[in-house]
C-alpha cells in the first residue's frame, strides 16, 4: 500500500472560502490525491518576512514531497483576504490581485529554490460576494 499522491495545495484559512476549495479540488480531480495545509494568507510566509511561519511552511512542503511524493504544489489566494489587509491597505480590488500576484511569483522562486524538481501553480480565487458564495477560480 503506498501513501502517494500527486499534489499539495496550500490555501487560506478563510472558512468562507472551505467548501468553494473543496468543489474546485473535486473539478480538478484533486480530491484524495492532494495533501492540504492551511495556513492565514495561504503562501504569503514565504515573502513577508515571517521566518517562523516560512519556515513551518516550506517543512510541510519537504513532508509532503518527501513522504507523499506529491510533485505540483498549488498556491491558492484570493481576494479580499484578512493575512493581506492586516499589512496593506488596498485601494482597489486590483491592487490587492497585483500584490498578491507579486508575492505568488515571489513564492514560486522560494519553493523552487529549495525544492527544483516541484512544479508550482498559482491559482487566484476572485470573491464575487463578502461570504465566499460566488467565486471565480483561475491559474494565474
Ligand atoms: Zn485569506
Amino acid at each position: 500500500m503506498s501513501h502517494v499522491c500527486k499534489a499539495l495545495i496550500i490555501h487560506c484559512m478563510d472558512f468562507r472560502l472551505i467548501g468553494q476549495t473543496a468543489s474546485w479540488m473535486e473539478r480538478e480531480h484533486l480530491m484524495r490525491d492532494a495533501d492540504v495545509v492551511s495556513l492565514a494568507g495561504s503562501s504569503k510566509s514565504l515573502v513577508d518576512g515571517d521566518e517562523e511561519t516560512k519556515n513551518v511552511l516550506l517543512k510541510q512542503i519537504d513532508i509532503s514531497h518527501s513522504l507523499h511524493d506529491s510533485c505540483t504544489v498549488y498556491l491558492v489566494h484570493h481576494s479580499s483576504c484578512g493575512a493581506y489587509a492586516i499589512s496593506n491597505s488596498f485601494s482597489s480590488k486590483e491592487e490587492e490581485k497585483k500584490k498578491q500576484s507579486e508575492d505568488l511569483q515571489k513564492a514560486v522562486l522560494v519553493i523552487n529554490e529549495r525544492f527544483p524538481d516541484l512544479k508550482v501553480k498559482k491559482i487566484w480565487v476572485d470573491m464575487k460576494d463578502s461570504d465566499g458564495t460566488e467565486v471565480e477560480i483561475t491559474e494565474i
